[in-house]
């Protein structure tokens, strides 16, 4: 087994080898069977015609092994967690002492870890969880934000050490965060996931930050309203992150603003929601999925956690869809992206450019 790694400093998180200490970690752990893991040859790269998002569409075999420990039910009208059921999430939950052959860190400023996941959607995915128990509900703190964006930094930007995949071709990290019942998360304590994009994959979100300054979200100023993909068919919220901080303070401060407009965003979305005659008490909580990459930062506000019996996290807004088996392939493809992601978010209006919240909102 691997030695115990400790991080106290950023610097030190940015300066950690720590691409090639996932590789090592996760292959071990698929050796020994550690973990369940099979590289899926069936995947798809398909363009969709309405939003012209490019979309990979793969069977995953580890999804239906996942265990699910979820405070309440999708879909539930009652969102009150009483301490005996946080009790017994504890029983089964797989963060609190992680298993060490899947530990990449096991220890961040002495509050979090780095794990592998058991059932990884793709080969190095991995997951940033909290050492003690919190709930998955709970914001992300502006030193979560900070450790998430230093990680990716350390994936992404490293000029020396670029991700190179087995064709040549350099890789990215994403990050993503399933908060609230309806986001599509399967475990309760607090955990951000850690994957890389398919090769050559084409986001729409570099699209939308392209040539775009970085700048303090502003309700009454148009040009500073949070981008959107205007093709898109669900609500969504992208800001460009600042790339020129002065120090570690300035760039978590910057992190914290924008993640808390975000945040301010959604509450309004439910605020309207509930106020249009959709209030029962399964919407009095807020759901989102929340996406990152070393340049921008998104938000996805969730009503739903699943079309029918097709289930959505983050992934899907970024263009993966990933499904159990063939049968829950074929229905995606004839149902299409874009609606299931409508269904799940909540639809992009015609003017949602020109929305603006301040006058009754938070
Ligand atoms: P989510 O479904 O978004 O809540 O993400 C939870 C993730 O935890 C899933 O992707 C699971 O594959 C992963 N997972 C479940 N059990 C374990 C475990 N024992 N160790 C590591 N990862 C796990």
């Amino acid at each position: 087994m691997s030695e115990k790694i400790e991080i106290n400093t950023f610097e030190e998180l940015r300066n950690l080898e720590l691409f090639e200490l996932i590789v090592k970690i996760f292959n071990e752990a698929q050796k020994n069977g550690d973990l369940t893991f099979k590289e899926a040859i069936n995947f798809e790269i398909i363009q969709d015609k309405e939003s012209e998002i490019e979309y990979e569409i793969k069977i995953v075999e580890g999804l239906s092994k996942r265990p699910n420990n979820r405070a309440s039910e999708p879909g539930s009208k009652e969102y009150n967690i009483s301490n005996e059921k946080i009790k017994d999430i504890q029983k089964n939950n797989p963060f609190l002492k992680p298993e060490p052959e899947l530990t990449i860190i096991d220890s961040i400023f002495n509050k979090y870890r780095l794990i592998l996941n058991k059932f990884p959607n793709t080969k190095y995915h991995f997951l940033l969880v909290t050492k003690e128990f919190e709930k998955q509900d709970s914001l992300l703190k502006p030193i979560e934000l900070q450790i998430i964006h230093t990680i990716l930094e350390n994936l992404n930007n490293n000029k020396n050490n670029k991700i190179i995949n087995n064709n040549g071709e350099e890789v990215k990290y994403f990050s993503f965060f399933n908060s609230g019942p309806e986001s599509g998360y399967s475990q309760f304590h607090k955990h951000i996931q850690f994957m890389m994009l398919p090769n050559n994959f084409h986001i729409y979100q570099e699209d939308v930050i392209r040539g775009v300054k970085y700048f303090i979200p502003k309700e009454i100023i148009q040009e500073r309203r949070p981008l959107l993909y205007s093709n898109a068919s669900f609500k969504h919220f992208i800001l460009k992150l600042k790339n020129d901080s002065i120090d570690e303070e300035d760039k978590k401060d910057s992190l914290a603003i924008l993640y808390m407009y975000l945040i301010k965003r959604v509450l309004n979305i439910f605020k309207e929601y509930q106020e249009d005659g959709n209030g029962d008490n399964k919407n009095t909580q807020i759901s989102y999925n929340f996406l990152m990459m070393s340049d921008w930062m998104m938000i996805i506000p969730r009503r739903s956690a699943k079309f029918e019996n097709i289930w959505q996290n983050s992934l899907g807004f970024m263009g993966l869809f990933c499904v159990k088996d063939e049968e829950l392939k074929d229905k995606v493809l004839k149902v299409g992206f874009s609606k299931i992601l409508q269904e799940c978010g909540f639809p992009m209006e015609k003017d949602e450019k020109d929305i603006v919240y301040n006058e009754y909102g938070y």
